[in-house]
Formats: structure tokens, sequence, C-alpha cells
């Protein structure tokens, strides 16, 4: 763990394991830390608060400049870790330590662009000034199937703000949070203004995080249900919050687009991660009259991916986390079939060829969807692309907003009206159009509905961790 610019192990001396998800052994192990240690985190963040925050804004920019700097050097070191603890291949690894160095840049930039405003009065001898200040001590709580991008989407925004952090990471993936930590410290990040408690049970720490009364904002990438208790509890304690939960992201294929085309970018999208991601899509709508040669196209591509441990050539598709992430696949897998769902590819575990060390589950194309599966309804997180054929009269943007979820869209179509008025009809957040990566750290992310509240990214990201405060002047 990192508190107060020090490497330490937990109070307790406990360690828990890093265990590769392809291979089952133990990479290395980390300190288990508890209530005591988040405590002592927040009081080195506490006390660092003042003077991070007294900084200039080009003094921390700098510094997010230099950490983005080493990030980009380390690409290959950082993607081979995280292909290690977490599983994708080395080159969606890389491409995650790109986009996870981006948060570092654009915030280095973002921290000189905080500006004020000034607003006229009513009255002829007031004046108004706004400024902004940092929020204060900020606790996050990070997921594992982005275990670099996800930790500088918040890192970046914070510092630059000038708010001090206490971040837990995910339990699946601390090495790659500490890796991060590496680089921040020979950035030369202050001691105190960035602590690091790692824990294999992550609730004592959110306990700590949501009532400890000197944590100003929780930001927090995971699950729906998680996020919905921290949200419930820092509510009671009036605290600030980010929450960027889960996605059940629909993918619409209208009659005039290509389904060539759409099938590529729908294999692209869907198996990034092994369906780990929440902007995969879940619900793929395709037009009947272009079904048979989406799901043909689809299906011949599904069929070469091939599934292994991502350090090795040639692999397309990595581990799921964990057993219980293969066993909530299989459920739906199974239940689609029993239902009607027709299964084109895949549709059980790989066992073969030392796989089942791992926890491997075959990418799959159903088809033949229809609402009453629970994949209809519930966020797979796995490999599975669903395919629901509709007709023209069908409401096809009703079906796609039937869901508590409004994080990411996918539609594809070569008619810009129809693209527009798709565009105005979702809702979700983040939407695609003919475009399977609507991402960016330029960009707002987040979602709508139960998923979630607030943005990460673009100069929206930043005033997160701001406050605006009023200065009325009689002169
Ligand atoms: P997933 O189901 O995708 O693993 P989770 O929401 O369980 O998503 O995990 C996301 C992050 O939330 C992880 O860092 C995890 O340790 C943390 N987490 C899970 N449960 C809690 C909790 N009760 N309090 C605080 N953090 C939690």
């Amino acid at each position: 763990m990192y508190i107060n610019g020090e490497w330490r192990n937990a109070l307790s001396k406990k360690s828990f394991e890093s265990i590769n998800p392809a291979t089952g052994e133990v990479i290395d192990t980390v300190p288990d830390g508890n209530a005591e240690d988040a405590t002592l985190a927040i009081d080195a963040a506490n006390n660092a608060f003042p003077s991070w925050a007294g900084k200039t804004a080009y003094e921390r920019s700098a510094i997010l400049y230099k950490a983005w700097q080493l990030m980009i050097q380390r690409k290959g070191e950082l993607a081979r870790l995280m292909t290690i603890e977490q599983g994708k291949p080395l080159r969606a690894a890389a491409n995650e330590t790109q986009y996870a160095a981006d948060f570092l840049l654009w915030y280095a930039e973002e921290a000189k662009r905080v500006y004020g405003e000034t607003i006229p009065s009513a009255r002829g001898d007031q004046r108004f000034i706004i400024s902004k200040a940092p929020v204060g001590v900020v606790a996050a709580i990070t997921p594992w199937n982005y275990p670099i991008s996800m930790l500088t989407r918040k890192l970046g925004p914070a510092l630059a703000a000038g708010c001090t952090v206490v971040l837990k990471p995910a339990e699946a993936t601390p090495l790659c949070a500490i890796a991060v930590y590496k680089i921040l410290e020979e950035a030369g990040v202050p001691p105190g203004v960035i602590n690091l408690v790692t824990a294999k049970d992550p609730k004592p720490i959110g306990d700590v995080f949501t009532s400890d009364p000197r944590i100003a904002k929780i930001t927090f990438t995971g699950s729906t249900a998680v996020g919905r208790t921290l949200a419930k509890e820092a509510g009671h304690n009036l605290k600030r919050i980010s929450m960027e939960l889960g996605g059940h992201a629909p993918f619409i294929v209208w009659e005039d687009a290509d389904p060539t085309h759409a099938a590529k970018g729908a294999s692209l999208v869907k198996f990034l991660n092994t369906g780990q991601a929440c902007i995969s899509p879940n619900r793929m709508f395709v037009h009947e009259n272009q079904a048979e040669a989406y799901v043909a196209e689809l299906t011949s591509r599904v069929e070469r991916l091939r599934a292994g441990n991502g350090l090795d050539d040639g692999i397309g598709i990595g581990p799921l986390v964990n057993e219980a992430a293969v066993a909530k696949v299989e459920r739906q897998v199974e239940d689609a079939r029993s239902k009607g769902a027709k299964v084109m590819c895949g549709g059980h575990r790989l066992m073969e060829s030392g796989l089942d060390k791992g926890h491997f589950y075959a990418a799959t194309v159903l088809t033949d969807v229809t609402p009453d599966m629970l994949i209809y309804r519930e966020e797979t997180f796995g490999p599975v692309a669903a395919v629901v054929p509709f007709r023209d009269g069908d409401d096809v943007l009703a079906m796609a907003n039937d869901t508590p979820y409004g994080l990411a869209a996918y539609v594809y179509t070569n008619d810009i009206a129809k693209a527009m008025r798709t565009v105005e009809g979702l809702n979700f957040a983040i939407i695609g159009v003919n475009d399977i990566n609507p991402t960016s750290a330029a960009a707002p992310f987040g979602g709508m509905k139960s998923s979630g509240l607030g943005r990460e990214g673009g100069h929206e990201g930043i005033e997160e961790y701001l406050e605006s405060k009023t200065a009325g002047f009689s002169i």
C-alpha cells in the first residue's frame, strides 16, 4: 500500500494473492488493508490537501505531464502486467495503457483551464466573482476490467483540480494499481497527495470512505448494485458522488445499413475484453432483412477468435475474471437456448489445451433472442453476442430503451436523418453512429438512469472535483 508517500504493509500484516485468470497461477501477494489502514490513508490525504490545493495549476499540470511521459515510456511493461493480471490480449492491454495515459495528458492540460466567471449584479454597488475550488479529499474505488485507465480517469482530474486522493483498487487487479502509483510517485506527486489501500474485502474500506467526515467525494466505477449501496451511504452523509455503473447497450442495425460492416464492428466491440465492459453491446437489434447476412458474417468472424493466454501470439480473446463470471454466462446462454434461441457458435466453456486452469468461455453468437430471455434483460459481462431480429413496425427505439440502464448504444445506418433521430430517441449517454469506439479522454463518459451519475473525461470530468464559490463584493 502507498500511504503518505511510503510503501508499506497492512497494519494487520495480512496479505492476499493476485492470480492470473488465464492460468490460475499466483502472480504476487499484496497487503490486505482494513478500516484502520483506510483511516491512516485519509489522515495523510487530509494533511496533504492544503498544500496540494495551494500549488499553482501550472505546478500540478507539470507533474501530470511527467506522469504521462512515464506511462508512455513504460507502455509495453504495463501492458504485459495487465495481460498477466487481468487477462486481456497484449495488444488490447497496450491500447488500454495508451487510453490511460491520454487522461494524464488531457488533465495536465485541463488543470490550466479551470476558469471562473464574473456575473453582473442587479445592484450598482455589487460585483460577483465566481471561482472554482477543489472539493477536498476524494475516495476512489475502481474496477478490475480496465485496471489502469479507470485509475487515471479519476486521478487525472482529481489531481488537476487540486484534490488529494485515497484509492482502493479492485481486489483482482491490485498490481496494476501499484504500477500506476509508482509512476505518479516518480513523476513527483508529493507524499500524502495520492494514497493506495489494497484490500481483499472491499466493504470495510467502502464503509470508511462513506462515513469519514473528511472525505468530500466518492468516485466509483463498478456494478450498479455496489454503486447504489455506496451512493445511499454517501447520500446520508451528504458526500458528493460520481458513479459509473453497469450498462446493457443496444446495437441497432437498420434496414439500410451494410450488414457486413455492422457485423464486423459488432465482432470487434462485443468481444473486446471478453465482453467485460460496461459499454459492451448486449442486445443486437437487426432488421429482419439484414439478419441473415449479419449473423453469417458475425459468426464467421467470431468462430475465428482464438481464446487463450493473452501473452501468446494470435489470441483474440482472454479469460473471464473468475468462476462466478463464467457461471453467469452459462446461465444466460442455457436460459436463452431453453427458450428457443439458436446457438450459431460457442455456447460452452473451454476446457481443452490447458484452458481449464483459467476461466474461459467460448465466444458465442446467439440469434432469435426474445424479451423473455435473461440475456435480453441482464448485463452479460461475457463473450456472448445476442441478436434480436426486428420487423418493420416494431418500435425498436422503445425496445432499446426498455432497460433501467442508459450508458452506451450503437446504431448502424447510411441515412443521416435516421441516424440523428436514433441518437435523439435513445436514452443512452454515449452513442456510436457507424462507430464502435465513441470514447476518448477528450469526451464525457458516463451514464443515464441506473448506469450512473456524473461524467468522466472531457472538460466535464474536472468539474466533478470542483466547487463553485460565489463572492459578492460591495464596492
Ligand atoms: P464487479 O461485479 O464488476 O466486480 P463490483 O462493483 O463488485 O463490480 O466491484 C467494483 C469495485 O467495487 C471493486 O473495487 C470492488 O472491490 C468494490 N466493491 C465491491 N463491493 C464493495 C463495497 N461493499 N464497498 C466498497 N467497495 C466495494
